[in-house]
């Protein structure tokens, strides 16, 4: 049996095996990077990439950053082209088709233009989809904020001077609220919650970001939902408010959550969570020999947090578990490769950077500094940090992160940070306003 010992991570794979097939769906970061480290190992076999969007791979995070800024529109480019994907990575392209089902028994997918398609290993990088309102879909001016096309529409919206409301204090909500107040617009956002964001980074840090809303100038609703889109002619005029009361307003934008894009599997054995994500193992592999899953989509039990099953939507997690998982599809033997990283996110608003490492999930969260911008806030659980949130201090982040991955003391990682905030070292200049 021929074999080649891969330049990449050591990996050693099966060189024969030329009519073995992996099929990758999803085009998005997971599945890009998961055909990247395929053909980094020297494999040969055949690979193909099936996704619903007409482009190959392109980045979301600027959709609701650089991409609405006023002036010149910084254009989405995928970070490679169809062609280089077919003639570098030797993979065979197929978008703007949707898979619709999975026959786990033949290894066969059924795509939305009526072929079939064999698979001998399979990959899902299906991401996720933002979730909606009642009756969004039929108001134009409504907008979930997922794909370059609704970045599209929300930039043709602001360059007209909408008036607008963003529904959900999410993290992508005020990224786009963020936009808009840098062009002068009116914007409010209301939120069910009484402090936004609890859930995911804790109360304490949920109300500086309450702060950051309010200093910046934007008004911020809390404990409303939305009753119904007022519309003329089909398009929105105003946003009515559960508490009867109504917004005025051009454009809406609907950050609310986003689910596991996995309808596709439901009948299938693949296991699945309660919403829709995938169960995993912590190297990637389904409940379905011969199918493996990574990014938005997949449940991932995290050993550094004691075995907590997390599903995480952030791009650096996407970008690690494509490769890893890409890797284990296409492995002739040995152990697979397993996940090393722990969750990480930024994200900018009004000129300041959150950046978020680890988990908050069952912590108890301390503040370090001034409550705000240049503030560190540690999770802590037991004697252990296990997560880390920074404000406008760069420098810190990827410190605490290692202090977490070696499950460092908490007592150890509060004095580093108080000597930080002390100091005032860590502080990297906020983003431009
Ligand atoms: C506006 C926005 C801003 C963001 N900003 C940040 C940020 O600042 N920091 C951060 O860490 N993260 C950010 N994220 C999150 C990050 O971009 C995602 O976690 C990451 O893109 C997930 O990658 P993925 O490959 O798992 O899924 P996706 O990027 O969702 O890609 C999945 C692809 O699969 C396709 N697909 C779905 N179903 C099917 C099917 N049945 N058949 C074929 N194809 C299918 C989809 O059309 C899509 O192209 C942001 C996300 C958005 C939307």
């Amino acid at each position: 049996m021929p074999r080649s010992r891969s330049a990449a991570r050591g990996l050693t794979v099966t060189e024969f095996d030329d009519e073995r097939n992996l099929v990758v769906v999803g085009g998005g970061l997971a599945g890009l990077r998961a055909i990247e480290a395929v053909r980094g190992t020297g494999w040969r076999g055949s690979l193909t990439l099936v996704g619903a969007e007409d482009h190959p791979p392109y980045d979301r995070p600027p959709l609701s950053k650089s991409f609405l800024a006023e002036g010149p529109l910084d254009q989405v480019t995928p970070f490679r082209s169809t062609v280089q994907l077919r003639e570098e990575l030797g993979t065979d392209v197929i978008l703007g088709t949707r898979v619709e089902g999975v026959d786990t028994d033949r290894r066969s997918l059924q795509l939305s233009d009526g072929r079939r398609l064999a698979y001998d290993s399979l990959l899902v990088a299906t991401g996720s989809n933002a979730r909606k309102l009642d009756g969004q879909d039929s108001v134009s001016g409504v907008v979930g904020l997922r794909t370059d096309r609704d970045a599209a529409e929300v930039r043709r919206h602001l360059d007209q001077g909408a008036r607008v409301v963003i529904v959900g204090a999410g993290f992508v909500g005020s990224e786009v609220a963020s936009a808009a107040l840098q062009r002068g617009l009116h914007v409010t956002i209301i939120d069910s919650e009484p402090v936004p964001l609890t859930r995911s980074v804790g109360r304490q840090v949920g109300e500086m970001c309450v702060d950051l809303h309010r200093a910046a100038g934007v008004e911020l609703r809390t404990e409303v939902g939305v009753a119904s889109f007022a519309s003329r002619g089909g398009r929105l005029t105003g946003v009515v408010l559960t508490d009867g009361s109504e917004l005025p307003a051009d454009l809406a934008v609907v950050g609310i959550g986003a689910t596991p894009a996995t309808h596709w599997l439901t009948n299938s054995d693949v296991a699945l969570e309660a919403d829709g994500g995938i169960v995993c193992g912590d190297d990637l592999a389904t409940s379905v020999p011969g199918i493996w899953a990574a990014g938005d989509v997949a449940h991932v039990p995290y050993e550094v947090f004691g075995g907590d099953l997390l599903r995480v939507e952030h791009w650096t997690n996407a970008a690690e578990q494509g490769a890893i998982a890409g890797r284990n599809a296409i492995r002739g033997e040995g152990d697979p490769e397993k996940i090393s990283g722990i969750p990480y996110f930024w994200s900018n608003w009004y000129g300041h950077r959150l950046q978020f490492v680890g988990t908050s999930l069952r912590t108890e969260e301390v503040v370090i500094g001034p409550g705000g911008p240049g503030s560190v806030v540690l999770y802590r659980r037991g004697d252990r940090i296990v997560g880390a949130l920074t404000i406008d201090r760069g420098g810190d982040i990827m410190k605490l992160r290692r202090r977490i991955v070696a499950r460092g003391s908490w007592d150890e990682a509060v004095e580093f940070a108080t000597a930080r905030v002390e100091d005032g070292s860590g502080t990297k200049q906020t983003l431009p306003a």
